[in-house]
């Protein structure tokens, strides 16, 4: 999965304090049951789960569970509002007005949504507030900015005929989106659908499911029709499985791991849904000898701190030209010493709780694996508490790292650099090209031509140069190989997901 934000990832110190009200009742906030058809409704079978605050081990909320019957609730809800000229046949122009109007009630309720979000996953506030939701507001605004432009083209066809194209919504479409960046994922996807004048059942994670259901509530209050943001909560092979076979959905939009992205494109197979993938990643940050070191070194810190390293395009794999290798290692391990991990409503925590315990445990897995395999723990690797609870794990950085071994060939999801020595450019290439992956890809030098070059050669679908973790609604984010395929943000690889192109045929001669 990728990493959301709006823009650069600034050094922790430029953050500005927290405002007073960062600690809201969360009893105001949280909604806890199915959202569909602009109503809360229990789930059929009364089941619920529970929703957690990784930070402190306490229960937020038990959160209506769907299943089957409910998800094709939601389905048939989304399809009659497919069917209701009020959202068919709606102006484009007051679709964009909604969909402005909906970034507006999230820009005013963004305290409160970031801190649901912090809640839920466990991230630092500032990053949920800071980053996440301006970005999440812009999103929307830009693809505000879309609806009264999605239109065709007409074709200079021989023969006495008028040819002109149309592009119209997919129909109905399934959103399955993970826990390291709720709502913005969920808001990549989203708020394009609409635009496009689809209807949505939206599948969030079962570890942070409530701000997805926030979203549809304000999604309600700011005019949406009944049916046209469907929100349900429930368990991967349950809920989520359900949703991809269900024959009343056209499409599927997943962001994931990718061996669920494989069995989800099996599973949408049968009803020959579109489907587009957004999965995991290893990506490389390049570094070499002529780039600046200060630079490169806090880029590569918040290439894999920034998050807790819970991000699908983290710079995982650090390459080194050999050369600086040993100064590089000593000073990223410095600012991994600075990352402070704590109350993630705190201002001065940098690293936040990881996700859930079981998180946790796959991380400090990798840990062990590391250590065993022979590469040097230069720093971090401890499992650790804040205030005697939650699950947090210290930053960590690998040196003398093999590119074969396990903590540099599998996605991790945690604050873990493996960093790996290169000689020179096509051994950088080499190295950088060895993963199943190709979701997002560092270089960082001072030579123009070599910084082309390597983002020529190398597999990712996005490629940062002397910078890394910028974001743009407008810049297409996706993956090559194992990272899946189709692309969210930019208005290009909107009209590809969420619409599909008829040809009206005139005769002109009868
Ligand atoms: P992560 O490793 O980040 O938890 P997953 O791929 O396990 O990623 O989960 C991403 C999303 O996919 C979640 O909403 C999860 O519930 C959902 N999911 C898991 N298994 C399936 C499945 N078999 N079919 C559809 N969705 C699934």
């Amino acid at each position: 999965m990728l990493g959301a934000g709006s823009g650069f990832v600034r050094a922790p110190s430029s953050f500005p304090p927290l405002p007073r009200q960062a600690r809201p009742d969360m009893s105001d906030t949280v909604r806890n049951r199915l959202w569909i058809a602009n109503e809360w409704v229990d789930a059929r079978a009364g089941a619920a789960f529970p929703t957690h605050n990784p930070a402190t081990g306490g229960l937020i909320t038990r959160v209506a569970e769907a299943r089957a019957e409910d998800v094709d609730d939601a389905v048939q809800a989304a399809r009659e509002a497919m069917g209701n000229p009020e959202w068919r046949r709606m102006n484009p122009h007051k679709r964009s007005k909604l969909l402005w109007k909906l970034a507006e009630a999230l820009e005013a309720n963004a305290d409160e949504v970031a801190a649901l979000e912090t809640a839920d996953n466990g991230k630092p506030y500032f990053e949920s507030r800071k980053v996440d939701l301006p970005s999440i507001v812009e999103n929307f605004r830009y693809f505000a900015g879309m609806a009264d432009k999605v239109q065709g083209s007409t074709i200079p066809v021989s023969g006495p005929f008028f040819n002109y194209t149309m592009r119209e919504p997919v129909g109905v479409v399934g959103i399955i989106t993970p826990w390291n960046f709720p709502l913005s994922l969920a808001a990549w996807k989203v708020a394009p659908a609409l635009a496009c004048g689809n209807a949505v059942v939206l599948k969030p994670a079962e570890q942070t499911p409530l701000t997805a259901l926030r979203l549809g509530e304000l999604a309600a209050e700011v005019g949406f029709p009944p049916g046209v943001l469907n929100v349900v909560p429930g368990f991967g092979p349950t809920a989520g499985a359900a949703l991809v076979r269900h024959p009343g959905v056209d499409a599927i939009a997943f962001t994931g791991s990718t061996a669920v992205g494989k069995t989800v494109m099996r599973d949408a197979a049968e009803t020959l849904k579109k489907v587009s993938l957004e999965l995991g990643g290893k990506s490389p940050n390049i570094v070499f000898s002529d780039a600046s070191l200060k630079d490169a070194v806090r880029g590569a810190s918040t290439g894999i701190f920034y998050g807790m390293g819970e991000v699908c395009a983290a710079g995982s794999r650090v390459l080194v030209e050999q050369s600086v290798y040993d100064d590089f290692v000593e000073q990223l391990a410095a600012r991994a010493d600075q990352m402070a991990v704590g109350d993630p409503m705190e201002s001065t925590t940098r690293l936040g709780a990881i996700v859930s315990e079981e998180q946790l445990d796959r991380v400090m897995g990798y840990v062990e694996a590391g250590k065993s395999d022979g590469a040097r723990l230069v720093t971090g690797g401890e499992r650790t508490t804040v205030n005697g609870k939650g699950n947090f794990v210290t930053a960590t950085v690998f040196a003398d790292v093999d590119p074969g071994m396990k903590i540099a060939q599998e996605e991790i999801f945690g604050p873990v650099a493996a960093v790996i020595a290169f000689e020179d450019v096509d051994d950088a290439i080499v190295k950088a090209n060895q993963t199943i992956y190709g979701l997002a890809a560092g270089i960082w030098t001072r030579d123009v031509g070599k910084a082309h070059r390597v983002a020529s050669e190398i597999q990712a679908g996005t490629v940062w140069i002397n910078t890394y973790n910028q974001y743009d609604s407008g810049s297409p984010f996706g993956g090559y190989t194992q990272s899946g395929f189709g692309r969210d943000r930019g208005w290009e690889a909107a009209l590809e997901k969420y619409t599909q192109v008829k040809s009206v045929w005139v005769a002109l001669d009868r």
